[in-house]
């Protein structure tokens, strides 16, 4: 009887299926090991769920193949089995789509490193056409055209031969069992990646308050323990360091570690710190900002257990490393951890939950945690270890508000007097000066004079960004991208011209070039550093004093290490408390803070300046008193009134499609089938909506959303489970994204 497999398909489906295998393959397969099973006819990416077993295979039909090599380390380590398990269930995917999903493209389905070779055999077989030695593969069988076309060319990929023979694997594993061939594994290309800004020398001897927390992490790391940390340390308390001798003392006990950065710059950061420490074959690194050729070869050598140190983005949360000692995680309060397509995974919820199951310690970095992490580290769910000393000085930058509508005439239409004087006195005194506004572009908005009207995207219900430099209107939703219009394309009218509305980093840094013209001028937003190499330019001149003063986005506000900044400038606070959502006085808090912690690194104290219209706002005043305390407890008061995490769990879900009436119809079924299953499962919880999105129609679909709110995620899950079976699947036409712990509602 031949074994059978469970596998889950890398489709949208529930259930596993099952299918026979052929004994050369059975002792190949693994938890996880990636497969093509046929599935109508047509050969589909799976995973194994577990080791074939003996059992009934009575009308199942075979594996078609194995694509994860034989005695190569999976692409995918079995190890990991139940960590996928448990992520995909808590983010509402299919198993086998949340594997296919974690994998760096073009990973799927294929093999890109083994090759097969034929070995000694070839003589034997080349004797064998001409005379007639036993047991080979008669002419004309898969086995005998493989061996033909292997001695045309050789050596040969799995995958060029796959297409004519879609059972290469145990083709070749029965002709490697005979002595005919012999399967090897291509080297792993690597590449050049990123070079570190400025070289960080080793510290002497750590911190007090470094060592302490070391004192706690090792003994987790060395007793092969699940225990999470907060590591909540200033800007410029040395929290890296503490990743960097975690990932010591893990790699000192034989074990691998992984570190993880909200973006590409901070990952650029790490990686050459720990090559520089580690030596550069040690580390491998993921994130988006490499080509998808390296990506894949740093994905394979980390499962063939090249690289015991993974640096990366959030995606790198699922790298394949079976040996984990511990997972170290920066700025833990960064919304780039959030992935918002396919698996809407949370990077920090999925290294706690990849920690749990893989028994190490983690570490969660941060000078400003989010509210949620707070208030669970406060309910002990995270051991809390404190850095409260800046390294090389211990003066806090000074903090000034500027109340907007107070200020007077503002300066280009938007420098206070106060803010344009601290510029220059900052340069003259030969520091320099970032100035913040989240807002890449020139314009948020063109509008005409005439009938009042914005230039809106064709296919969102949003106005169109104005990018002077590039000619054109840009949807920041969906890309849409076109010339800038002469005319207004709602009434024609062309004399009055088209003006721009609002203020964007393209403005500012063109119009502070009109009022401070002996300053160097630089602009760090997505628009000018779009690659890691720009983005690095911009950094090191920015490291190397090649500008005074730099107008950026967020990007700018992360923890970048640029010892020559004196002054902070906030342009606009208010841009970030005027979101419409319940996180709005966290991301000001925390864009603040942060942006306090850019400000005068090197002995000399810094000085911030906020220019806002509401400075009394709990945000400001607490970030400005420098009370992290203060700002949190009237956050958690707030959130605890009103029902919002941490003190309840949200699910978004959002129906999308391109007919406007099938998916409000679809919605408010879905809604309806929820609400009953609220009612059954658990009358706390609440179901909002369904209400057409914020953002009514994007990328020319209408949007609608139902909000679920639950106590406990246990209760959302069986609350969505039964209302989304109770509803059955949405109508064609129409579909329907779930995101568990959503960070943005539009
Ligand atoms: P954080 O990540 O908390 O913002 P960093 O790790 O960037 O802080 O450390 C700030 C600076 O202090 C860096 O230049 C780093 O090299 C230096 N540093 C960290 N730990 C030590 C130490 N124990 N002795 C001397 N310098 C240190
Ligand atoms: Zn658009």
């Amino acid at each position: 009887m031949p074994p059978r497999l469970d596998v889950a398909l890398a489709a949208p489906l529930w259930r596993p299926l099952s299918y026979a295998v052929a004994p050369e393959l059975a002792p190949i397969i693994r938890p996880l090991t990636r497969l093509l099973v046929p599935v109508r006819g047509k050969p589909r990416l799976a995973f194994a769920l577990g080791a074939p077993q003996e059992g009934d295979t009575e009308g199942l039909k075979p594996v078609s193949d194995v694509l994860d090599e034989a005695g190569a380390p999976q692409l995918i380590p079995s190890e990991l089995l139940g960590f996928f398990t448990r992520a995909a269930a808590y983010y509402q995917a299919p198993l086998g789509q949340a594997l296919a999903w974690s994998l760096p493209g073009g990973l799927g389905g294929i093999e890109p490193g083994a090759i097969k070779a034929p070995g000694r055999a070839q003589a034997a077989w080349a004797a064998w056409r001409d005379g007639d030695p036993d047991q080979a593969p008669r002419p004309g069988t898969q086995g005998a055209k493989v061996l033909e076309l292997l001695l045309e060319q050789s050596p040969r990929s799995l995958d060029a031969l796959r297409p004519d023979f879609p059972g290469i694997t145990a083709i070749a594993r029965r002709l490697e069992a005979g002595g005919w061939l012999s399967l090897t594994h291509k080297p792993v290309v690597k590449d050049l990646i990123g070079r570190p800004i400025l070289p960080e020398p080793e510290p002497e001897a750590y911190s007090d308050e470094q060592a302490a927390a070391l004192a706690q992490i090792e003994p987790a790391i060395k007793d092969h323990t699940f225990r999470p940390f907060l590591l909540y340390g200033i800007t410029g308390s040395g929290k890296t360091e503490v990743y960097v001798a975690s990932c010591a003392v893990a790699l000192a006990t034989g074990r691998q570690a992984l570190v993880l950065a909200p973006e590409i710059g901070l990952c650029l950061r790490l990686e050459g710190l720990l090559k520089e420490r580690f030596g550069p074959d040690k580390v491998a690194v993921l994130h988006s900002g490499l080509s998808p050729a390296v990506r894949r070869g740093q994905w394979l050598a980390i499962a063939r257990g090249e690289t015991p140190i993974v640096v990366g983005a959030r995606s790198a949360v699922f790298a394949p490393l079976a040996n984990l000692g511990v997972i170290c995680l920066d700025e833990e309060q960064d919304e780039s951890y959030k992935q918002n397509d396919r698996l809407r995974y949370h990077a920090r919820d999925m290294a706690l939950l990849r920690a749990q199951e893989q028994a190490c310690p983690v570490v969660l970095g941060t000078a400003t945690p989010a509210v949620t992490t707070y208030e669970r580290a406060r309910q002990g769910g995270l051991e809390t270890l404190r850095l409260t000393k800046r390294i090389k000085q211990a003066v806090l930058p000074l903090m000034e508000v500027v109340d907007l509508k107070s200020a007077g005439k503002l300066a280009g239409g938007f420098l206070s007097l106060r803010l344009k004087q601290a510029i220059e006195q900052t340069v003259a005194q030969g520091r320099q000066v970032i100035l913040f506004l989240n807002r890449r572009g020139f314009a948020p908005a063109l509008i005409c004079p005439s009938c009042g009207q914005r230039v809106g995207c064709p296919a969102c219900s949003l106005s169109l960004t104005l990018h002077k430099k590039k000619n054109a209107m840009v949807c920041h939703t969906c890309g849409h991208n076109a010339p800038i219009p002469a005319a207004c394309p709602s009434c024609g009218q062309g004399e009055a011209g088209l003006k721009p509305l609002g203020l964007g980093t393209e403005q500012v840094s063109e119009t502070l070039q009109q009022l401070l013209p002996d300053m160097r001028l630089g602009r760090l937003d997505r628009d000018a550093a779009s690659s890691p190499a720009q983005l690095r330019q911009v950094l090191s001149a920015v490291a190397k004093r090649e500008l005074d003063v730099i107008v950026g986005t967020q990007m700018l506000t992360k923890g970048h290490h640029l010892p020559g900044i004196g002054l902070v400038g906030i342009l606009l606070a208010d841009q970030a408390l005027s979101l419409p959502d319940f996180r709005a006085a966290e991301r000001a808090y925390i864009l603040l803070t942060q942006a306090a912690g850019r400000a005068g690194r090197e002995g000399e104290a810094g000085r911030v300046i906020v220019q806002t219209f509401d400075p009394h706002h709990h945000a400001v005043t607490a970030a400005l008193a420098h009370d992290p305390e203060a700002f949190y407890a009237e956050e958690l008061d707030e959130r605890r009134a009103l029902g919002y995490p941490p003190f309840a769990r949200l699910v978004g879900l959002r129906l999308e499609g391109a007919s406007e009436a099938a998916t409000a119809r679809a919605s408010h079924a879905l809604a309806r089938a929820l609400e009953q299953a609220r009612a059954k499962i658990e009358p706390r919880a609440a179901v909002l909506g369904p209400a057409p999105a914020p953002i009514a129609r994007a990328a020319g679909r209408w949007r609608w959303l139902i909000l679920l709110k639950s106590p406990t995620s246990s209760a959302a899950a069986e609350i969505l489970r039964l209302g989304r079976h109770r509803a059955g699947p949405p109508p064609s036409g129409v579909r329907l994204l779930v995101d568990v712990d959503p960070l943005s509602l539009i």
